[in-house]
């Protein structure tokens, strides 16, 4: 009898048997393909997981498959272990992991016809490389060669590098010097990106460099058919090179041989809801799975990645390789420097040294960058004479004033209505927005620069990365002089006329609740000080702070990442916060808060809890946003200074939970290495 395993994207973590249909003959190389199969009363679609002779069940209660689909190569061993391993340290189910990570053309039941690939242009000939900088000589030699790896056993190839050079220095060019390693060894390479730096620049570039390297890109923007094409390239070996966000991690490569993690520490690496997963650990396990060398590169690498390559107790788990000067000679890092604002009036927000730099600019023709990390016009809206406040009434925040269109919106759930005319609680009509966002910064410097043309770049000015394109393209066509914008004009982008990076609002990272909030920043400010001075005009950049004795500033204004870091790590290690810690956090959402907390309650009071005495429960609490979207919501924090001993807590304790079934109404999940509290 053959049997076939089936993974199926719903919560329980195991497979499923079927029989093969009638007249089918099946054989282990139909491993990793899909299959259509009944499921309740409806067809799903599946992944063959394994083939069997004999099954658990009685054969009676079986059912056949309904079709093997053989349109695409068997899915690979690899690919399999990846989603095993995600599905195991993750608390999810492996048919998520499996399903869930597919293009979505894949998991139709009435597949699309997915057209032939386009024919591939006549390329043009491969760009020649700058040749190389002494320090990217020297980081190049370092790194262990993917075509010496290929030739050793699985497992022999694996090393992992943390790269931490400073912007402009030239990481980009090391990771095409490496991917032409790993193409020249007959290997397949893979480079992640965040989001926002995945732009067609990036991909002409690499395109550019390699015509021959059948280049796909894969990210959420795509079209359905353009991943699933893309996806199938990658799988069938066609793709030497994948391009990609935090899914294209999960990519099945035959011929994997290296892959390169660009601006590790960014935060859109983190998947933040259905499967919450890192895309650079998932990376970082599939290279040492697959044995092939793994590059996590940063200006600011994140503090765990920092302390896995400069600290003795991670036991060098790193090799930590250093680019301090930028690479075009003349281009050096813009001098950064406070701006004491206790000692003046500002005129909205705004400090007579930044107005007069940005004057001085104006008067040159280059370009200055306003950075304000809020979006909006003002983040409060209030009554001068009963101080009512404008608030969401389905979450416990502020409405945010959009004072282009006159609309009040919360950043929360989404929520948005007219600005009231007059004070809804008393009447008088003078409501007055206190704070600033980047539209009110955008309207002050009209006012001090009326000559000026203004681009505000935030979430609303560009909600799609294609209209994020066109604004950047604005930019370096020089058709503004001064850009006011949150941290999306940090990345992705050089633009060469911009000379002036003026930081405001800065501080109020520094007195905020999340102990992550420093890194954060310190890592905005740094990338967008970086945006200074890129090419031949030397930069400058001011930040308006109460606080210019701040470590973080003046380690800042030093360009020193390792003193902030080690400042960091000391602090988190007198605290036992991550690095020094494991985390996975419960969190539950009901219409009511008592509901929500009993439920964690009931789960922090599991009986085997004791028997893991190297895990730390805490109380259940309310979130920080205790309310959104008419959910109040409640979490518990689990913590070990082991992960392995957190990991063998979870895996039961989210079984006895889930066994639970805690009502309707509540919805609760479990994130591991949590990000965001
Ligand atoms: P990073 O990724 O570290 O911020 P990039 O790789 O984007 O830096 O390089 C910054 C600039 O330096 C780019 O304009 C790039 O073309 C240039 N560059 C990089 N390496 C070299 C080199 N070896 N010779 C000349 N220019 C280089
Ligand atoms: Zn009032
Ligand atoms: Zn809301």
């Amino acid at each position: 009898m053959t049997i076939l395993r089936v993974a199926l994207d719903v919560p329980l973590n195991r497979y499923f048997d079927y029989l093969v249909a009638d007249g089918e003959t099946v054989s282990e190389s139909e491993v990793g393909r899909r299959v259509r199969v009944p499921f309740g009363r409806r067809s799903r679609i599946g992944v063959i997981a394994g083939i069997s002779e004999y099954s658990e069940l009685p054969l009676a209660q079986l059912r056949a498959a309904e079709a093997i689909l053989r349109d695409l190569p068997p899915l690979p061993a690899d690919w399999f272990r990846l989603c095993e391993f995600c599905a195991s340290y993750y608390q999810t189910s492996v048919g998520e992991v499996m399903l869930s990570t597919l293009p979505a053309g894949l998991r139709r039941l009435d597949p699309a016809k997915a057209r032939a690939p386009r024919a591939v242009k006549k390329p043009p000939a491969a760009e020649t490389p700058p040749p190389l900088t002494a320090g990217q000589e020297a980081v190049l030699a370092a790194i262990v060669d993917p075509a010496g790896a290929a030739g050793k056993a699985s497992g022999a190839g694996f090393a992992a590098y943390l790269l931490h050079g400073i912007t402009g220095s030239g990481k980009t060019e090391v990771y095409l010097r490496l991917i032409e390693r790993a193409l020249a060894a007959g290997r397949q390479a893979l480079l992640l990106v965040p989001e926002i730096n995945l732009t067609p620049q990036l991909e002409a570039r690499v395109a550019r460099r390699f015509p021959e390297a059948g280049l796909v890109s894969l990210h959420s923007e795509l079209g359905e058919a353009a991943r699933t094409r893309n996806f199938r390239a990658a799988l069938a070996g066609e793709a030497r090179i994948v391009l990609g966000t935090r899914l294209a991690v999960f990519t099945p490569l035959p011929d994997l041989g290296l892959i390169v993690v660009d601006e590790e520490h960014d935060a859109s690496f983190k998947q933040q809801d259905g499967l919450r997963y890192s895309a650079r650990d998932v990376a970082v396990f599939r290279a040492r799975e697959r044995g092939v060398p793994i590059v996590l590169g940063s200006a600011t690498p994140s503090l765990e990645s920092w302390a896995n390559a400069v600290e003795p107790h991670a036991g060098a788990r790193y090799t930590l390789l250093t680019l301090a000067e930028r690479a075009v000679s003349g281009a050096a890092l813009p001098p950064v420097r406070c701006i004491d604002t206790r000692r003046e009036k500002l005129k909205d927000g705004l400090s007579s040294a930044l107005l007069s730099a940005i004057e001085a600019r104006l008067a040159r023709g280059e370009q200055s960058l306003v950075f304000i990390n809020r979006r909006g016009y003002a983040p409060v809206l209030c009554c001068a004479s009963c101080g009512w406040v404008a608030r969401c009434t389905r979450c416990t925040a502020n409405l945010v004033l959009h004072q282009s269109d006159r609309r009040v919106r919360c950043h929360h759930c989404g929520f948005e209505g007219h600005v009231p005319r007059a004070c809804p609680s008393c009447g008088n009509q003078d409501i007055l927005p206190f704070g600033r966002g980047t539209q009110r910064i955008e309207e002050v410097l009209g006012e001090h620069f009326p000559a000026a043309r203004i681009l505000r770049v935030d979430r609303d000015s560009a909600r799609s990365r294609k209209q994020w394109e066109v604004l950047a393209a604005r930019i370096h066509a020089g058709e503004a002089d001064i850009l006011v914008g949150t941290q999306m004009l940090a990345k992705g982008h050089d633009f060469p006329k911009l000379t002036l990076v003026g930081a405001i609002g800065a501080d109020a990272a520094l007195m905020a609740a999340d102990w992550r909030a420093p890194e954060r920043l310190f890592a905005q400010l740094m990338q967008v000080a970086g945006r200074a001075g890129r090419a031949v005009l030397p930069g400058e950049v001011l930040i308006q702070t109460e606080q210019p004795q701040h470590p973080l500033y003046q380690t800042l204004a030093r360009h020193d990442y390792p003193a902030f870091a080690a400042m960091q790590l000391a602090e988190r290690a007198q605290a036992g916060f991550p690095p020094y810690a494991y985390q996975a956090m419960l969190r539950a959402e009901a219409p009511n808060m008592d509901e929500a907390l009993a439920f964690l309650a009931k789960a922090r009071a599991w009986p085997e809890a004791a028997a893991h005495a190297a895990v730390m429960l805490y109380d259940p609490v309310p979130m920080r946003l205790a309310r959104r979207a008419n959910f109040e919501r409640a979490q518990l924090l689990v913590e070990s200074p082991s992960r392995r001993a957190l990991q063998s807590f979870l895996a039961p304790w989210h079984d006895a939970i889930r066994n639970e079934r805690p009502g309707k109404r509540l919805r609760w999940h479990l994130e591991v290495d949590p990000i965001e509290f």
